[in-house]
């Protein structure tokens, strides 16, 4: 199958829809990472992503909707928790994802066989546009092969799935970097299973009680379910090993200088850049986290393009802000490695 790369134009848009009405995969940006999208009302339409992107079946889809009024139209839930409405309120549309209890309509395989269905309602205009045309709501999971850092640009989706689905929009770069952030709501209490562009401080100004989920930064101990099935796979990962490095800047810089420069990479802010002897990928400024998101997948895909190297040592960014879901994202990349100079 050929692979086409469209523009944003209405007669793309509706090229695009059309390979959707009839059951198609196509690649869709939004604002967060670009998706592989469905009719996530069809099974074979569904089944179709589950098989491009090689995803665990047990591993559940986003359902993106242009507007909120969606969710009743398509009747996706049995019902529509409060708390959810007010996220929505503030957030949508926007990088967040809001579990809820799930109707009968939408098939199991969308949901990986849990009773809830994860919704979002993207602020990126030319996915809401193909929603709108394709008439159905979409599931979308990140357009990379599953395991491998998630794509950010129409030629990351390109790379990962040519020949495999019939074509992709490109919107361009990814204005967040990151995948949305993912909550469930319970008799008011938020619980953060994935952090992204919407950050816990922003939760908290709206919802009085926001719990983290364990699994955010550590590892799932043996034998313990997911909240969230996607955080039990090792994810995000480069073919080199990945290793988080914890220390002050001297202590970084000293570290990375005594690596072999042919094997070794590092990924450090701008200002660490002019004292590293060894290879580097810059991340952003130190203070500048919407940067370091924005460029984390990009980066994480550079890596195997520099040649010989087999190892990145990685600046681990503070748990603040947006640096919970540069860490979550990293912390996975480096299968939990971390290496303390503190
Ligand atoms: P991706 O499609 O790659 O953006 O990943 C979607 C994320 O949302 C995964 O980590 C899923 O485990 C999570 N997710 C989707 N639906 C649900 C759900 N019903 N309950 C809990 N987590 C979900
Ligand atoms: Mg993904």
């Amino acid at each position: 199958m050929d692979t086409l790369l469209l523009k944003t134009r209405d007669e793309d848009i509706e090229l695009a829809a059309s390979f959707i009405k009839e059951g198609g995969v196509v690649g869709m940006p939004t604002e967060t990472v670009y998706g592989l999208a469905a009719n996530a009302l069809d099974e074979r339409a569904v089944a179709r992503i589950f098989e491009a992107k090689g995803r665990p079946s047990d591993n559940p889809l986003i359902v993106h909707i242009g507007e909120f009024e969606d969710i009743e139209k398509f009747n996706l839930v049995r019902e529509i928790p409060i708390e959810a409405k007010a996220l929505a309120t503030f957030f949508w549309p926007g990088p967040l994802t809001i579990i809820m209890p799930k109707s009968e309509i939408v098939p199991s395989i969308t949901t990986g066989g849990l009773d809830t269905v994860a919704i979002r309602l993207p602020e990126n205009k030319d996915a809401r546009r193909l929603i709108k045309a394709s008439g159905c709501p979409l599931a979308a999971p990140s357009a990379n092969l599953s395991g491998s850092p998630s794509p950010t640009t129409a030629m990351h989706v390109f790379n990962d799935m040519q020949g495999k689905i019939p074509a992709i929009i490109d919107g361009g770069e990814c204005t967040v970097g990151l995948e949305s952030t993912v909550v469930s709501v319970k008799d008011g209490v938020v619980t953060l299973l994935r952090p992204g562009g919407v950050t816990v401080e922003d939760l908290q100004s709206v919802c009085e009680k926001v719990v983290v989920c364990d699994a955010v930064l550590n590892k799932l101990k043996e034998g313990e379910t997911a909240l969230s099935p996607g955080m039990k796979y090792k994810h995000y990962s480069p073919n080199a090993r990945v290793c988080l490095v914890k220390g002050e800047d001297k202590a970084f810089i000293d570290f990375v200088n005594s690596q072999d420069e042919k094997e070794t990479v590092a990924l450090c802010y701008s200002e660490d850049e002019k004292f590293i002897n060894i290879p580097t990928i810059v991340m952003g400024e130190k203070e500048d986290l919407a940067a370091q998101a924005h460029n984390l997948f990009a980066d994480l895909r550079l890596i195997d393009e520099i040649e010989g190297v087999k190892v990145a040592y990685v600046r681990c960014p503070e748990a603040n802000g947006l640096g919970m879901a540069v860490l979550n994202r990293l912390i996975r990349a480096a299968g939990f490695e971390v290496i303390s100079l503190e």
